[in-house]
């Protein structure tokens, strides 16, 4: 508890692992060697709040904002420390202080083995209902210290292709032309453009983009459109405007009407909103073609990577997205996406206060290093 103090009073996350080094002792000793001399490394959790600043004021069906507030993790044993996030749009219910209030719960200490992920995670889920985002941020930070333990990234770990990593698309907010024009052209490097529609101005929104290019474009409506016929219509409109896939068209309780515009639609239409984490996939067969996938929606890596192989094995779609987030849980979120037909993996660059370097876009592709763990470093 003392070293939690300590970790949240701190300024920055490095000179918090200073602190921890220091309260560790025999630190750099092998587990192996504890476990014989009958002292075993204990696994510690840290947590500090942190708040996102955003490049632009970032609007959606239902409402703006400037800044996003995050929780940092840090679990460390034996020495390595992992990282994880919790990012907490106000929207979905999550604040800095129901975090708080969780991760203060959290006692890592019990268990002897960070291998032991599947107990762990079950621990950290059973703790409360919801707080999905503060359960990523354990999830996270232990995946990144495993990682680090046996040194290698998961996506190796899970036996992915690191080729086969999708395009990922850049989200242009509901703004005025202008603006608008000017967020694409700051796209410049992305092959695929996202699109928040479900407001009065969706066609403008369109074809303001494409009078300033053709690069195919994702379209979400968060919920935002309430009638199915006039939803159909505006599908096929945006079939003829070069859009991919539409995102959560109507309210998640629509069920039937999205059953139908899935049914009727020439574009594949993507649930959101309508599936939170594991135990919702099934309910999307049928009524979906493809799930979007968020770390902070399903509580992290190991409930993400359950969802994707569950939706790949409907033959639905899977799409990996993110929140605001730093490019900790973006980087985590990354080693996924070799399972994804889509990643909207910008949440890192609409920030201008990045604490990690991590996965990089290369050429409009998110780009998978050999860093161990989810492959990321405090800058
Ligand atoms: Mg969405």
């Amino acid at each position: 508890m003392s070293n939690r103090r300590e970790f949240l009073k701190i300024g920055g996350l490095g000179a918090g692992s200073v602190i921890l080094s220091a309260s560790v002792s025999g630190a750099n000793m092998n587990p192996i060697s504890k476990r014989k001399s009958g002292k075993p490394a204990t696994i510690k959790l840290r947590f500090k709040p942190y708040d996102l600043q955003l490049k632009h004021v970032f609007t959606i069906a239902n409402n703006s904002r400037t800044t996003t507030p995050v929780m940092l993790t840090e679990i460390e044993y034996d020495g390595l420390i992992g990282y994880g996030e919790a990012s907490m749009p106000p929207y979905l219910g999550e604040s800095q202080k129901t975090a708080t209030e969780f991760l203060t719960k959290v006692d890592l200490s019990q268990f002897s083995d960070p291998f032991l992920l599947e107990d762990i995670i079950a621990y950290i889920d059973s703790l409360a209902i919801g707080n999905y985002a503060a359960k990523a941020a354990v999830d996270i930070a232990l995946h990144d210290l495993v990682g680090k333990m046996i040194k290698q990234p998961w996506h190796k770990i899970w036996g992915l292709n690191t080729e086969k990593t999708p395009n990922t698309s850049f989200t242009i907010g509901i703004d005025t032309p202008e603006v608008v024009k000017e967020k694409v052209k700051e796209a410049d490097i992305y092959k695929i453009l996202k699109v928040k529609l479900g407001r009065d101005n969706d066609k403008e929104m369109i074809k303001t983009i494409r009078s300033v290019t053709n690069k195919p474009i994702c379209v979400d409506v968060n919920q935002g459109w309430t009638d199915k016929k006039m939803a159909l219509d505006m599908i096929h409109w945006l079939a003829t405007q070069g859009v991919v896939f539409v995102e959560q068209p109507m309210s998640k309780l629509a069920v039937d009407d999205i059953a139908w515009l899935t049914q009727n639609s020439p574009l594949p239409i993507i649930a959101d909103e309508a599936v939170q984490t594991v135990h919702d996939v099934l309910s999307t067969n049928k009524v979906y073609s493809g799930i979007n996938i968020k770390l902070m929606k399903c509580g992290g890596m190991r409930n993400a990577f359950k969802m994707a192989n569950m939706a790949k094995m409907m033959g639905m779609k899977v799409m990996i997205g993110c929140m605001t987030e730093t490019s900790c849980a973006i980087s985590a979120a990354a080693q996924l996406s070799p399972l994804a037909d889509w990643a909207d993996l910008d949440g890192n660059l609409l920030i201008s206060n990045d604490l990690y370097d991590g996965v990089k876009v290369v050429d409009g592709k998110v780009t998978l290093s050999d860093l161990p763990g989810i492959g990321v470093r405090l800058k």
